[in-house]
């Protein structure tokens, strides 16, 4: 049986991990062939004595020695950053690259990766949110495979398997986050520690606060824009707090097709490793006669503005997506240490976007100059906040 050989980018994640835990299911089927985190010395030391792999990166050099003291006696090869990241994706070994770092630091390992023919799982959602055309681009030119990891994204795509032709629209399901029935006052004063207790999922900080502003839906509306090539008047976010169904395609004839399942990202991701196949697995099934009620309804987007900004941002296109990435992302980091409010980061987005000159068919290099300066007026306007 032919081993498939990965490389996971954001080993030391929430993703990151549960990809790890989905080739422990499964030893004589995958290889790990890379890991690439940024920070987590000890994480990636233990994950690197596990399995083994030909390449590790890590975020600096600082780290790299660190990473070196732990590695003694192992024969890997420790690389550093950003280039650390694109040697780990594009080793000559690797059949799959898991594309798990958050945020836009994922950006030019995925470029990377698909430019050396690799096939991509892709969690990794802000890279299609600052660049869909550019990767969609270079997905076409070097005909790899982008397979979503995304649960509502999987969902979709699993929906689809029938194809992408006589679809209504798109549903992706919204937990609605720790705050979906708060008011705005309310919103007002909550604080880090409260929008990280997430109902549902147990996830990254960065997406779990992103999921309570539901900011995060608004970058997967973006996401399955560029992963099915769906008009955005076709995609729509319904509220489902329970997050049994994952997502849903509606059909022109008014049926729809649902994908449900546990919530637990390691079946999105063994999809993902294992398409077209579906291998048996050991984890959890829904239990219908403990589930209760399923309830749906229909995002408040006065209190959760993030959702429309960036929908609006993703029909404006150009530059307007990186620029709502690298401001919300700047603005996340300020909130998680406490230095804004809850409500700065859609207050700041706005404000960020409104004054954004944006730039038609951006390159490459663009869209990494625009998400500086997305950061950059972020830290200008920070005087501006009154907490
Ligand atoms: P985490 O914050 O848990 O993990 C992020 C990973 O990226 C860590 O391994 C981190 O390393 C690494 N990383 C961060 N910056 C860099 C960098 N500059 N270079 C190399 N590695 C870096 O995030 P999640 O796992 O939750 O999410 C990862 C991606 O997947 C995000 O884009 C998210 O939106 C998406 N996603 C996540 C889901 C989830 O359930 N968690 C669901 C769907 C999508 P270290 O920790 O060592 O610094």
């Amino acid at each position: 049986m032919n081993m498939k050989k990965i490389a996971i980018l954001g080993s030391t994640g929430s993703i990151g991990r549960q990809a790890l835990a989905v080739v422990d299911a499964f030893p004589e089927r995958f290889q790990v062939v890379s890991l690439a985190a940024g920070s987590n010395v000890q994480l990636l030391a233990d994950q690197a004595k596990k399995y083994h792999p030909q390449i590790v990166s890590i975020g600096n050099g600082e780290k790299a020695k660190e990473l070196a003291a732990l590695l003694q006696g192992e024969s890997c090869e420790i690389v550093v950053g950003q280039e650390g990241s694109e040697l780990a994706a594009t080793h000559e070994d690797v059949d799959m690259v898991l594309a798990a770092i958050s945020g836009i630091a994922g950006l030019l390992p995925v470029v990377a990766a698909i430019k050396a023919g690799k096939d991509i799982a892709f969690a990794n959602k802000e890279v299609l949110v600052a660049a869909g055309q550019l990767v969609m681009d270079l997905v076409r030119e070097h005909q790899v495979q982008l397979l979503p990891v995304d649960s509502e994204h999987s969902a979709v795509w699993q929906c689809l398997s029938g194809g992408c032709r006589e679809v209504e629209s798109i549903l992706l399901t919204a937990s609605g986050g720790p705050f979906r029935n708060f008011t705005k006052e309310q919103l007002a004063h909550v604080r880090a520690a409260d929008a990280l207790k997430h109902p549902t999922w147990s996830m990254g900080d960065k997406i779990t606060i992103d999921s309570a502003t539901l900011m995060n839906k608004g970058f997967e509306v973006i996401e399955a824009h560029w992963l099915f090539g769906m008009p955005y008047e076709k995609i729509k976010a319904v509220i489902h707090p329970q997050s049994v169904i994952h997502s849903m395609v509606q059909f022109v004839d008014g049926a729809i097709l649902a994908q449900l399942g546990p919530t637990d990202m390691r079946l999105a991701i063994q999809y993902a490793f294992t398409y077209p196949e579906r291998w048996e697995n050991a984890l959890e099934r829904v239990d219908f006669s403990a589930l209760g009620e399923l309830t749906f309804a229909t995002p408040d987007t006065k209190r959760f503005p993030c959702l429309s900004m960036a929908i609006e941002a993703g029909k404006q296109g150009a530059t307007y997506p990186v620029v709502l990435n690298g401001a919300n992302e700047a603005l996340v980091g300020l909130f998680l240490q406490d230095k804004i409010s809850f409500l700065d980061i859609p207050k700041m987005v706005a404000r960020t976007l409104e004054a954004h000159n944006s730039m038609a068919n951006p390159t490459l290099a663009d869209i990494l100059a625009c998400d500086q300066w997305a950061r950059a007026f972020v830290q200008e306007q920070l005087a501006c906040i009154i907490r």
